[in-house]
């Protein structure tokens, strides 16, 4: 992963971030995670577009607000076993790393994400893959972390042969930004590694129709071709997607590409994230007005994370 960016000045040096604001930034980079792929570098026209944006350090990362938590999904409180979340009785998180190919800025797991972090070693692996065999209530296996589709084609088909092999589960799914933000990493290798006898569905992260450009159609066509069920999850954002044009827009490009938009999540309360707020009545409003205006299977559920680990609720519902 050398040839992405990885620090203010890195960005600064390739023109993605002007200097004077490469410096305020740099102490960000000791706190969370920076990274910048070539495919993303070359969609910044400037630091401040919905793509820069959501990747370029900013020192407003600094101030963490009163209600701003760590662990604002309250996963710690529903892990039987390290790198698994069972919230739901049907279905359940595993986490194999905590690495991804990009770092967002308002990501909810900021405090955990990072490329050193968090691989599972094999014996954590087996307990956890152990912990999904004896959990015959879970139907589906839900792969994310960090970003699974990180791991090499070998790692990642071993992982969902032992998940596919248990006669409980019917259903395997991965979350994933790499088919938007790294998608030079679905090789033909990996596409291989997810065609499955039982249904996957691959989840792709994206915030705006833009990032959808490049080498990101071909690397979902492979993945639509190797069998996978492809659904959009999204974040509302301001600044990225927070208007009517820029969600039609979103929405409609995901399903140029196949891809189902299936959730537009409430911005979760994570440290230093508070420029990307966008008021609930006014996600509201926006889903009301796409309603009518772009068919009803390109809109996705508007989300927001209970606190204390209640789960996603519809936003005002
Ligand atoms: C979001 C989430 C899921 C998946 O929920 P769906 O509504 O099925 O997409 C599963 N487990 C946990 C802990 C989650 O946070
Ligand atoms: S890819 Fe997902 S988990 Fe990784 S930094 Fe972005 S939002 Fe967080």
């Amino acid at each position: 992963m050398s040839r992405s960016l990885r620090s203010a000045a890195a960005l600064a040096a390739a023109g993605l971030l002007p200097p004077a604001r490469a410096e305020a930034a740099g102490a960000v980079e000791a706190r969370y995670a920076v990274a910048v792929t070539p495919h993303v570098a070359s969609l910044i026209a400037a630091p401040d577009d919905p793509i820069g944006l959501q990747y370029l350090p900013d020192p407003a990362e600094l101030t963490t607000l009163p209600h701003e938590t760590a662990d604002p999904t309250a996963d710690a409180p529903f892990t039987p076993v390290k790198g698994v979340v069972h919230r739901y009785p049907d279905r359940a998180l595993l986490k194999p790393l905590l690495a991804c190919p990009v770092y967002c800025r308002f990501c909810f797991r900021r405090e955990h994400v990072g490329p050193e972090g968090g691989v599972l070693t094999e014996a954590e692996l087996d307990a956890a893959l152990a912990w999904f065999a004896a959990t015959p209530a879970v139907r589906e296996a839900i792969l994310t972390g960090g970003d699974p589709l990180m791991l090499s084609p070998r790692r990642l088909g071993r992982i969902l042969d032992a998940l596919e092999a248990m006669p409980h589960i019917e259903l395997l799914r991965i979350h994933s930004r790499v088919p938007v933000a790294d998608p030079p990493l679905v090789t033909e290798a990996l596409a291989a590694a997810l065609r499955r006898g039982k249904p996957l569905i691959l989840c792709v992260h994206a915030n705006h129709a833009r990032e959808f450009a490049g080498d990101a159609p071909a690397a979902l066509a492979r993945l639509h071709a190797a069998g996978a069920m492809l659904l959009g999850q999204s974040v509302l954002l301001s600044g990225v997607n927070d208007s009517e044009a820029a969600l039609e827009e979103l929405f409609r490009t995901m399903l140029r590409h196949r891809v189902k938009p299936y959730y537009l999540h409430q911005l979760d309360p994570a440290p230093g994230t508070a420029r990307f707020h966008v008021p609930p009545r006014r996600g509201l409003a926006l889903i009301a007005a796409l309603r009518g205006r772009i068919p009803g299977h390109a809109i996705p559920h508007y989300v927001v994370e209970r606190p204390g680990g209640g789960g996603k609720v519809p936003v005002g519902g």
